[in-house]
Order: C-alpha cells, then sequence, then structure tokens
C-alpha cells in the first residue's frame, strides 16, 4: 500500500510490497497456491503505534513471522532504520536485529519456560546481549521487573510461571522484550487470552511504554477496540491484502472501506474494552468470502452490501479519503492513482 497522505519519509520500520504464498497439499497429489499476503506495505516511525487489524485467515500471523525472520517473504522488502534486512541469509538476521525487533506472544504461559524462574527468563537476553554482566544482572532484572508493574519485584523474581496469574506472566513476557532495549515491539494478540479485568491494564502499560520509552509498536490483532486504544494508526487486513489504512480514531468513527465496517458492527462497542469483539461472527464473513470470490475483481464483492457490477471485474487500485488510502471503487481514484 503506498504511503498515506501527510506519512513521514523516513521510518524506523518499513515494510515494501510484502508477498506470500503457501501451497496446500491435497488428497490424491492434488495441490492448490494460498496467498497469504499479498503486496503488503506500511511503515512504522519511532515511537509510534500502528495495529495490523484482520481476522484469522487475514495474513496478519505470516507479516509477524516474516518480520521475525522466521518466514522467507516470495517478494517484497523490509528495512530496518535504512538497512534491508532480507538481504541476508536468514542465519545472519544479525543479533542486533534480533534485539532490536522483539516479540511479545498471544499465549504468555506458553512463551514462558514453566521450569525456569522469572529471574532465569530476564537474565538469559540481558546476559546474551550484553546488557548486563554476572555482577549487576540481578539489579537490572529487578528493574525491568519495576517497569513492567510486578511491585515488589523482589517477590516475583524466584516465582516460576505457574506461580503466576496470566496477567503477571504477560508483564513477565513484555519485561523479557525490553530486556535487549528494543525499538520496536511486534505484540501479537498480547490481550485475547487474559481476562477481561486484566486486558486493559495490559493495553495500558504498552502504551506508556510506547509514551515513556518512546519504542514503537506493531499490534497484530483482531479487535479493533484494542487497536483504537493503543495504535496511532490502524491498517485493516482482508484475505493478505491491506482494504484500508490511516489515523486509528478515523478508522474506527468513521470506516471507509465497507469490510471495516462489517468488522465494526459486530462489535458491540468500539468505545469500550470489554469482553473481545465477536471473532465468530466477523470469521464467518471472511471465510464465506473465501469460499465463493472469484479470482478477478474485488475479493470481499460477494459479500458485499455495496458492490457494483465493476466491483465483480476489476480489483480495485488504492485511493485517498481524507487521510486514509482505502482499496475500494467506492471512492474515485484520482488522487490515489497519481502517488501509486
Ligand atoms: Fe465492495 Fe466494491 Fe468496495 Fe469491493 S470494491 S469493497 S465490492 S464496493
Amino acid at each position: 500500500m503506498p504511503s498515506e497522505p501527510g506519512a513521514r519519509n523516513t521510518a524506523l520500520l518499513e515494510v515494501a510490497g510484502l508477498s506470500k504464498t503457501f501451497v496446500s497439499g491435497g488428497l490424491f497429489g492434488t495441490s492448490r497456491p494460498v496467498v497469504a499476503v499479498e503486496d503488503v506495505s506500511f511503515a512504522v516511525d519511532c515511537g509510534e503505534a500502528v495495529a495490523l487489524v484482520g481476522e484469522s485467515g487475514s495474513g496478519k500471523s505470516t507479516i509477524a513471522r516474516i518480520l521475525l525472520r522466521l518466514e522467507r517473504p516470495d517478494a517484497g522488502r523490509i528495512v530496518l532504520d535504512g538497512d534491508d534486512v532480507l538481504d541476508r541469509e536468514p542465519r545472519h538476521a544479525s543479533l542486533s536485529y534480533r534485539r532490536r525487533v522483539q516479540m511479545v506472544f498471544q499465549d504468555p504461559f506458553g512463551s514462558l519456560n514453566r521450569t525456569h524462574d522469572v529471574a532465569h527468563h530476564l537474565a538469559r537476553p540481558l546476559l546474551r546481549h550484553k546488557r548486563a554482566t554476572q555482577k549487576d544482572v540481578r539489579e537490572k532484572t529487578i528493574v525491568l521487573l519495576h517497569a513492567v508493574g510486578l511491585e515488589p519485584p523482589e517477590e516475583f523474581i524466584s516465582r516460576r510461571p505457574y506461580e503466576l496469574s496470566g496477567g503477571q506472566r504477560q508483564r513477565v513476557a513484555i519485561a523479557r522484550a525490553l530486556a535487549v532495549d528494543p525499538d520496536i515491539l511486534i505484540a501479537d494478540e498480547p490481550t485475547s487470552m487474559l481476562d477481561v479485568s486484566i486486558r486493559m491494564d495490559i493495553l495500558t502499560l504498552l502504551t506508556d511504554l510506547k509514551n515513556e520509552r518512546g519504542l514503537a509498536m506493531l499490534l497484530i490483532t483482531h479487535d479493533l477496540a484494542s487497536a483504537r486504544y493503543l495504535a496511532d494508526r490502524i491498517l485493516v487486513l482482508f484475505r493478505g491484502r491491506i482494504v484500508e489504512g490511516g489515523p486509528a480514531d478515523e478508522i474506527v468513527v468513521s470506516p471507509a472501506h465497507p469490510y471495516t465496517r462489517a468488522l465494526l458492527a459486530s462489535i458491540a462497542d468500539v468505545g469500550r474494552l470489554g469482553p473481545e469483539p465477536a471473532e465468530a461472527k466477523v470469521d464467518r464473513i471472511d471465510r464465506a468470502d473465501t469460499a465463493d470470490s472469484s479470482d478477478t475483481g474485488c475479493p470481499f464483492a460477494p459479500r458485499c452490501p455495496e458492490a457494483m457490477d465493476v466491483c465483480r471485474k476489476t480489483d480495485p487500485s488504492y485511493r485517498t479519503v481524507g487521510s486514509r488510502r482505502v482499496r475500494c471503487h467506492l471512492y474515485p481514484e484520482n488522487a490515489g492513482r497519481s502517488e501509486e
């Protein structure tokens, strides 16, 4: 996707033209290509939070895996602070890149080793990335626990994951990511496995870290309410492509793409962080589209209440709608096309 109007020219992380197709195996030797990510471009500035919002199958997890160098894209570039990271072989996904781009996973219990205590989980990255010496590692561990609100830190340092609540485990996972002083944190559904009462605390912690440390964040979520709370900009993904991108408040208050509207309609109150939205309901929308869409035209056309003849014949390009980019025939393509 071209950059949004007013976007800066230089970014901390720049993703351009990322594409990935998997081949799914079938019975009797049949196989078919499944496009997971298609020509995805976006940028994250220093201290900025960007949310990639989409349902299961939208490609957001594949993008996260590519950014973590766990998957190689078929096409595209990833530039971190001016350095094209895909130029290197995966094994050379440098220690420096791994330090600068850290991940917080969905399942805080699964991401921590139950046999090791909190001190071990934090000491390991501190020592490996030379952020501490054996002499001061305990002191730096305590500083990290304090930073993520586990107070008093001395009470938590020798606990094992099963001696912590879900929210406390996620705080340890965030502290572990912070241990190496990253530039950008990729948070993959960081609250979806937590109790409703704790969800807001974790989002507030992430917001404070962003504001106080200037930490850039890429939030990967199916939840527009969380995205609106944390992110400066939202990018809506549908079937591997960004269909709408722009300032978070604008997208939530006046969604331009019919798919974004469908996502919002599935949430009772996007301003309130209650139970996570009815994912199953929206997921059905997504799967149904996948099942009966054709190869030409807009992929959302079979379900779009506003579909026109042109939608079934021609894949829409990006268009400028105020400060947003929208991939939809409902809007004139003048300004958008000139910048593509
Ligand atoms: Fe709906 Fe047409 Fe827009 Fe696709 S291009 S979202 S079918 S109006």
